[in-house]
């Protein structure tokens, strides 16, 4: 029986189930016995002995999950939760039950805030348990350690146990809820680790049950017959090859090169992109750099940011692209207005031009750090939807000594148009997190739209097509660097849709470096005509799967 989720990566994994302990339940005793000092003296020590938990686990935890950790760590620690749960003790509840109200009125203000902000809910009711857990001198709830691997399911999994899983003994994570944007992926993706999220019909499953986690099929299989657990294995064998398998530039199997880069968000990452076999930086997102700032960092600053990652690729290409600041990624010092709908604002290149002495020092910053070193620098405009604000950003690069300025295509006009964009652009990249968002029209941060977010609907590709094609003809590249790059058989469609190089989470790699190597140009081009007639995301997946099976015409 196959159970149907979203996976994150292509890892496969077989092993028995274990469910993690459901939640504690809602407090039930309303007022305490204790007087209230005494109460509040349990709470305050219960708040604080989890702050300083959580803060150690982020200490060992390092990366992502450090960030994740710390952030939980202030929820705990946070003053004004504090003060709801004194004033809630001090009108006589007991410590549990205070905590339980003040956790969940925050958790219901972000839950009602919608987007991002709303998949962080999660991680304040993991705090409210934590501290519940202390307070009842039980151990928080969490992951099982039995001894041997097992497969983990959780009803969704919290970013404190995503990020100091033991991996020796975990060997998949299935959670019920959770989006592709949830902690739980995030961290999973950063971790290597075989999982499907928001499976719904998951809790189905019973401890000691064996299930096949199959993130690139989507899938966990309950019961698998003996053939599905060949199937399985045999697979598993062939990824543990693909991993070994030795790093070389990214090609089809005719020599048609593919180059494989990385997205990077910081060059903290860049000596770990280089060894995984990443032949340059397809995506550096600097306004990664920049959230917590509240003034503009100086040219100086930024420039030398700049020349750690230029000097991580010497000779290579460096694609990097100016603040995306707005909706998600909000900058104060480029975005000061609230926006009802701010997907649809001044995000990206817009809010950058109402901001013009912002973006000229940043493009001065990047062109004195490539004058420092030997790297290939690109720059590109995120969020473009017309052939003006091309051609605005190309020349103020130029004129700020960038040589090679380029757009990225996000938006459905932005593809529709991609012959005019490329005649004034000297290269494209596609972000298919953001096309897919409003091709479809589906906020991408959204859990309940999910099933929408998905760059194998045709209606996607058909764009993605159409700028492979002007590329083709204007003779210029074009990249993705959006998560669809990243799956190794989607990596193949792009290809057939005349996309020339792929950038990804260097984690993923190996695995579309090995799936490359399996077509040629004619069979790229045949999966990409599959997709682009099917009649949906699903559908277009499934066809390409029975095309790969399917004798070349
Ligand atoms: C994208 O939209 O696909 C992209 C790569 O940019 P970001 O995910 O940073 O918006
Ligand atoms: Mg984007």
């Amino acid at each position: 029986m196959q159970l149907r989720g979203t996976g994150v990566g292509a890892g496969i994994a077989i092993g028995p189930v274990l469910r993690m302990a459901d939640p504690l339940p809602e407090p039930s005793e309303l007022t305490s016995d204790r007087s209230p000092q005494d109460e509040w003296v349990r709470g305050r020590e219960a708040l604080a002995a989890t702050a300083a938990d959580l803060a150690a686990r982020g200490a060992t935890a390092g990366g992502t999950a450090k960030d994740v950790l710390e952030a939980q760590a202030l929820m705990a620690a946070d003053p004004s939760l504090g003060t709801e749960v004194e004033n809630r003790v001090m009108a006589g509840a007991t410590a549990e039950r205070a905590v339980f109200e003040a956790f969940a009125g925050y958790r219901d203000l972000l839950t009602g805030m919608g987007g991002y902000l709303a998949e962080r809910a999660a991680d304040l009711d993991d705090v409210s348990q934590r501290v519940r857990a202390h307070l009842a001198g039980v151990p928080a709830p969490g992951v099982p350690s039995p001894g041997h691997p097992f497969v983990l399911v959780a009803r969704d999994l919290s970013p404190a146990d995503t990020a100091t899983l033991d991996l020796a003994q975990v060997s998949a994570v299935v959670t019920v809820d959770g989006g592709p944007t949830s902690h739980t992926a995030i961290l999973a993706r950063e971790k290597s680790l075989v999982a499907v999220v928001g499976v719904a019909s998951a809790w189905s499953l019973a401890d000691g049950d064996r299930v096949i986690v199959d993130a690139g099929r989507d899938t966990v299989v309950a019961a698998p017959t003996p053939d599905e657990l060949t199937d399985a294995e045999h697979r598993i064998a062939e990824r543990a090859a693909t991993a070994a398998a030795p790093i070389e530039p990214g090609r089809l199997s005719d020599g048609t090169p593919v180059p494989l880069l990385a997205n990077l968000g910081s060059a903290d990452g860049a000596a770990e992109a280089v060894r995984l076999g990443a032949e340059g930086v397809g995506l550096f997102r600097t306004e990664f750099l920049f959230l917590d700032a509240d003034r503009a960092p100086t040219v100086d600053e930024q420039r030398s940011e700049y020349v750690r990652l230029l000097e991580a690729f010497p000779g290579r290409k460096v694609v990097v692209r100016v603040l995306d600041a707005g909706a998600d990624k909000p900058l104060s010092f480029v975005n000061d207005d609230a926006e009802p709908n701010p997907a649809l604002g001044l995000r990206g290149i817009r809010a950058l031009r109402a901001a013009e002495p912002v973006l000229r020092d940043q493009l001065t910053a990047l062109a004195q750090a490539e004058a420092e070193t030997s790297a290939e620098l690109q720059v590109m405009a995120p969020m473009v939807a017309t052939v003006e604000e091309t051609r605005y950003f190309a020349d103020l690069a130029h004129e700020l000594g960038i040589r090679v300025a380029g757009v990225m295509v996000e938006t459905p006009a932005a593809a529709l148009i991609a012959d005019r964009v490329l005649a004034i652009a000297e290269f494209a990249s596609i972000g298919t997190n953001d096309l897919t968002q409003y091709t479809m029209a589906a906020d991408r941060l959204l859990g309940t739209v999910a099933g929408l977010q998905d760059p194998w609907h045709p209606a996607v590709l058909r764009l993605i097509g159409e700028v492979g094609a002007a590329g083709a003809k204007a003779g210029k590249s074009v990249g993705v660097c959006g998560e669809a790059a990243a799956d190794p058989l989607l990596a193949v469609v792009l290809v057939g849709l005349g996309v020339t190089s792929l950038s990804m989470s260097p984690s993923a790699i190996a695995d579309v470096r090995a799936s490359l190597l399996g077509y040629d140009r004619a069979d790229a081009e045949r999966l990409a005509r599959a997709a682009l007639a099917a009649e949906g995301a699903a559908e277009a997946r499934q066809a390409v799967r029975i095309a790969v099976e399917a004798p070349s015409a």
